[in-house]
């Protein structure tokens, strides 16, 4: 019987969780809910100088914005530094790894050697087979594996396929430094292990690691866990994913108004697809999702699709967890905290009734925010440019006009306002646009709104003609 999947994201907490990485942790977890199985967390923060409380604590909330859950507590790599001394140190007993006292004089000469004959700087194995008697005094050395020296290393990749790497470019590397740390290389292989991982799924970036990792499970006799390099992100046009691509934390995604359904409905889709559906529900996702399917060539990442996904999640979303997500991801939005000050019950209501109309014109939460900010309004309105234009040129007098015929309007509904607006068109010889805008303008201080019938219903009788008449 095989294994159940433990699967595992194990990020470096020197930054937030940009992008690829959100993407990796997603293949991850997906991999595992597919199939039954566990995706563990591992903090891999034996940089010390680089690594911070603050990005760790990024990445989590990232994670957590996203939807993605771990089993168990997040592992630390440094603070299992033992044990990655201890399976070292059973490397050299088993013959399996050596001490090197090489000086870095003596490192560099061999770079520079090997530069001038035109080799890959490899370290020449010189401690491979040397007495430990030989042992100069007073140095510390560190711990190198004895690597295979002819042949190939093979790494049976799920996404790359078979990838053979010849052992004379794999020289026998550093596993555990003079100060008894571990080096990177080592550490993954200890932790992935002992953490019970069978599926390594990351960044095609690892693949040659994978190779030298290969050869430390071999030395210890460990089986080799399935691995799968997925590609790396590239901006839309072809090139390395940078900054102005996309190359951001997701919590930008989050500043940006995204939603983070959309967004992983985004993100799976980087690298993997299922025919051609566009849109999937999470259930889909994982009862679709083999690592087998990634594709071998770079995903491009395009913002104009992202925001039309967006869109598309923002139309379908139910108003009421709409505006529990718009309420969620204010403070993270410009300008986000004064109107979450300002959403008593009654704006809520409002916000509520209007919904409907502002989700068919916003694209991410940004703009269903502006767009929901006449209601938080205070009067007189702010106009803007256009707004001020439309009722400059003309809009006054037909919004003279129509406050008269909405003066007698009691029972304030969208078809009876309507049916007023139309009466004053129809009777000063205008096009009802030419009524509306200026209704519009007046009660939002914008030239774009949801249906402005539906703004006057949801504003009430008193603040719509208050809006108004500030106006006249
Ligand atoms: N910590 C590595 C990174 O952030 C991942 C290592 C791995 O997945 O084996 O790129």
């Amino acid at each position: 019987m095989s294994r159940p999947v433990v699967t595992r994201f194990a990020p470096s907490p020197t930054g937030y969780l940009h992008i690829g990485g959100a993407r990796t942790a997603l293949f991850n977890w997906l991999f595992a809910k597919h199939t039954g199985g566990k995706m563990l967390l591992r903090i891999e923060d034996t940089d010390r100088e680089r690594s911070t409380d603050a990005a760790t604590a990024a990445i989590l909330d990232g994670m957590k914005w996203l939807g993605l859950d771990w089993d168990g507590e997040p592992v630390s790599q440094f603070e299992r530094g033992d044990r990655h001394r201890e399976i070292g140190e059973e490397l050299v007993k088993r013959g399996k790894a050596y001490y090197c006292y090489a000086s870095q004089d003596e490192l560099t000469e061999m770079r520079e050697k090997a530069r001038a004959e035109g080799r890959p700087p490899r370290y020449d194995g010189r401690w491979r087979d040397r007495d430990p008697s030989e042992a100069p005094e007073g140095v510390k050395p560190v711990v190198r594996i004895k690597a295979p020296q002819d042949g190939f290393t093979i790494v049976q990749d799920k996404v790359q396929g078979e990838v053979r790497f010849p052992n004379k470019d794999l020289d026998d590397f550093i596993i555990l430094r003079s100060d008894g740390n571990p080096t990177y290389m080592h550490a993954v292989v200890v932790d992935d292990h002992d953490m019970g991982v069978t599926h390594i799924i990351r960044g095609d970036d690892h693949l040659t690691n994978a190779a030298r990792q290969t050869i430390i499970y071999e030395a210890m006799g460990w089986d080799v866990p399935v691995m799968g390099h997925i590609p790396l992100i590239h901006g839309a046009d072809g090139a390395k994913l940078s900054k102005r691509h996309g190359a951001l934390g997701v919590e930008a995604y989050r500043e940006m108004g995204y939603l983070p359904a959309a967004l992983r409905n985004y993100l799976v889709r980087l690298g993997w697809s299922h025919g051609d559906d566009e849109i999937m529900t999470l259930d889909q996702m994982i009862e679709w999702f083999e690592i087998e399917d990634v594709n071998k060539g770079a995903a491009r990442f395009d913002f104009a699709k992202l925001e039309a996904l967006n869109g598309v999640y923002m139309r379908q979303s139910d108003d009421v967890e709409l505006l529990a997500q718009l309420e969620a991801t204010l403070p993270y939005l410009e300008g986000g905290d004064e109107m979450l000050a300002r959403l008593d019950p009654t704006r809520r209501g409002q916000l509520l009734a209007a919904m409907t109309g502002l989700k068919d014109r916003a694209k991410t939460l940004v703009e269903l925010k502006d767009g929901a900010s006449f209601l938080f309004a205070e009067r007189p309105l702010a106009l803007d440019e256009k707004a001020a234009q439309i009722l400059a040129d003309g809009g006054r007098d037909a919004l003279a006009g129509v406050v008269t015929k909405l003066d007698a309007v009691e029972d304030w509904r969208a078809e009876t306002t309507e049916a007023a607006v139309r009466a004053y068109a129809e009777e000063a010889g205008l096009k009802l646009g030419k009524a509306a805008q200026p209704l519009r303008a007046a009660l939002t201080g914008r030239s774009v709104s949801p249906g402005v019938f539906d703004v006057l219903a949801v504003l009430g009788r008193e603040e719509s003609l208050a809006r108004l008449k500030d106006q006249l």
